[in-house]
């Protein structure tokens, strides 16, 4: 618990006016890619230690996210989450819980790679950037523009849901992006479910 109130067992009662960003300990790897290919902004890295994770959460209004009790105790960190240490979906149900994002939730507008927005392509223009068999199949494309990696509909973007539980709670619209071209940019977690 903090000075924001925040917490995986208090909802917060005011809801954000604009979609939360975080800045994530690199021990929530996993949950940190989630949260980009939900769409969220959301930097982690090793160069994030425990200083510079506070400082960022400060400088910028991240929310900083942990499941490190000490570190939330931390009277400096003080809009901070504290999140079970491991079980991505315990993760997310506990910050769902807590922050309630439904109304935020982007799935595949944002490179997983790269925390950049992905900025849609012009069937002419994606032409030559996909391979024949994939632009036959897709109807739509989109880049990011910091990798260039190509982002097109697919099979991960139903499992990718169900796995959080997020499938029938979207609207068709949110029904955009899903693979990259390259598979390497899959986290680890979505590439088992397939
Ligand atoms: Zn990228």
């Amino acid at each position: 618990m903090n000075d924001a109130g925040l917490g995986p067992d208090r909802p917060v009662v005011k809801p954000f006016p604009e979609p939360p960003r975080f800045v994530v300990d690199l021990m929530l790897g996993s949950l940190a890619r989630w949260l980009r290919i939900l769409g969220f902004d959301t930097q982690f890295g090793p160069d994030f230690d425990d200083d510079a994770l506070i400082r960022t959460s400060n400088a910028t209004g991240r929310l900083l996210l942990t499941a490190d009790r000490g570190l939330v105790a931390r009277p400096a960190a003080r809009r901070s989450v504290q999140l079970p240490p491991s079980g991505l979906d315990r993760q997310w149900t506990s910050l769902n819980h807590a922050l309630s994002l439904g109304q935020w939730i982007r799935p595949f507008t944002r490179c997983q790679v790269c925390n950049v927005e992905l900025k849609p392509l012009t069937r002419d223009r994606a032409r030559e950037r996909v391979p024949p068999h994939v632009f036959d199949s897709s109807r739509s494309f989109a880049e990011c523009p910091a990798c260039r990696r190509m982002f097109w509909p697919g099979t991960h973007r139903d499992l990718i849901l169900n796995r959080l539980g997020l499938l029938r709670a979207l609207p068709e619209s949110h029904a955009d992006w899903d693979r990259p071209h390259d598979e390497a940019a899959i986290p680890r977690d979505a590439s088992r479910t397939i």
